[in-house]
């Protein structure tokens, strides 16, 4: 199928994530990818700069990658997990408890990051029902939260730049607090601890469980707040008798300089969700971690089980593809990658700080984020960027890469590059308005 016909059939019969069929969107067709590169069918090359939302730590095609898939294929592609098991996935969750915060030593594995966060919701539920205080069901979240698109995952997104205008009558009652301040290495203060101090201190016999974004806040902002208001909102979580979940889906694996962001703050969450980079970015997998206490209590409770049981749970080839990538990871050179990503970032992207589309600018690990003044365009934005050789998808008012951890500093100078020139082309654009 030629490039034309490949776009033509796609917008026929497909729909895109967030996509309107009745636009044109500007749309790229990719025939392979290996290492940091998307080879376009058109014969283009482009440089990652996002890392399949924040999954392809590893790049793409990766020798050892593909061979622990093709191992596993040999053996079995599937098998139900229920009454079954298999080694992939026992040697997973033996791994992910070992590496994650201790106190955390049960994994339930999930489809998809958005189910990852369903279980973690229902763990909370499910835990106070057990404890006889069924009236602490209701959740507490953040102001420019994102936890996913299932409804469950939707109800606890920010309720203005989320889905909650949409389907607000079938989302649940649930609490929102103001965004977490203040910034990345700033000390809380007081007044920072404000909102949700006094959301607890009302509401705590409603609530099962805080649920948040360790350090960075993503989709819904990629904002990088403080160690302090994590370590303060464990503390006020065990003051009031309520669960912590930490939502790690985008930041685990490395992605802020730490294995998990939770390490910044010191702290244990009581269940934490994993997705994206666990599998380096091949297949859908997720986990739910929780403590053997969450686990027990639920266990002894009249209902007895966790009411939860996808049908792909525990994917072979998925979990073998995952172990792979853990062992490229923690036998790889990560943390200096990551650190040399943000130091380099922090200083090619420093002459943005000045522009005058521009409101910030702001790093943290492999993250490096260019906050607009204006949402960007992405009719006339996306294929401007692709033009330049390198693949970026803003959304709103953001306009960052999270780059593959293998990306070399002439990649990442491509790609800091073309962000400028971007912000210079956004720029153009208003002042010719
Ligand atoms: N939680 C966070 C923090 C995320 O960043 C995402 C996806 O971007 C999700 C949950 C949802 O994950 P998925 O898209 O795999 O369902």
């Amino acid at each position: 199928m030629n490039t034309e016909t490949l776009i033509a059939k796609d917008r026929q019969f497909l729909w895109h994530p967030y996509s309107n069929t009745n636009a044109n969107n500007p749309l790229f067709a990719v025939a392979s990818a290996k290492g940091c590169r998307l080879t376009l069918t058109d014969g283009r090359e482009l440089i990652d700069g996002m890392a399949s939302w924040w999954c392809a730590v590893h790049g793409y095609n990766h020798p050892a990658l593909n061979h622990a898939i093709t191992e596993q294929l040999a053996k079995m592609a599937h098998v139900m997990f229920g009454g079954l098991t298999h080694a992939p996935a026992v040697t997973l969750a033996e791994r992910l408890v070992a590496i994650t915060p201790t106190g955390l030593d049960k994994v339930f594995l999930a489809d998809s990051g958005s189910v990852s966060v369903e279980v973690a919701l229902k763990m909370a539920r499910q835990y106070w029902l057990a404890k006889k205080q069924p009236d602490k069901q209701s959740m507490l979240s953040f102001k420019q939260g994102y936890h996913g698109d299932t409804t469950g995952a939707m109800s606890v997104c920010d309720p203005d730049n989320g889905m909650h205008h949409l389907f607000s009558g079938s989302l649940g009652h649930n609490y929102f607090c103001a965004a977490p301040t203040p910034a990345f290495g700033v000390s809380t203060t007081e007044a920072d601890l404000a909102d949700v101090k006094d959301t607890l201190t009302q509401h705590h016999t409603n609530i099962a469980a805080v649920i948040i974004e360790p350090i960075v806040q993503g989709a819904g902002g990629m904002r990088f707040y403080s160690a302090d208001f994590l370590r303060s909102l464990r503390q006020l979580c065990d003051e009031h008798n309520v669960l912590l979940i930490a939502d790690e889906i985008a930041t685990g694996f490395g992605r802020t300089g730490k294995l998990f962001a939770c390490e910044h703050a010191g702290i244990t969450p009581d269940i934490l969700c994993l997705g994206k980079a666990l599998t380096g970015g091949y297949m859908t997998l997720a986990a739910t971690l929780c403590s053997n206490h969450i686990a027990e209590t639920i266990s002894r409770s009249e209902v007895g089980v966790l009411m939860h049981g996808p049908t792909f749970m525990g994917n072979p080839l998925a979990c073998a593809v995952a172990n792979a990538s853990l062992d490229l990871l923690l036998n790889s050179a990560w943390q200096q990658q990551v650190s040399a990503i943000e130091k380099q970032l922090t200083a090619e992207l420093a002459p943005l700080q000045n522009h005058s589309a521009v409101a910030e600018v702001r790093t943290l690990g492999a993250i490096g984020v260019v906050e607009l003044k204006e949402p960007v365009n992405m009719q006339q934005v996306q294929p401007f960027i692709v033009e330049q050789g390198v693949w970026l998808r803003p959304f709103g008012k953001r306009l960052y890469t999270m780059p593959p951890f293998i990306i070399t500093p002439n990649e990442l100078t491509k790609i800091t590059q073309a962000m400028i020139k971007t912000c210079d082309f956004i720029q153009a654009d208003i002042a010719a308005r």
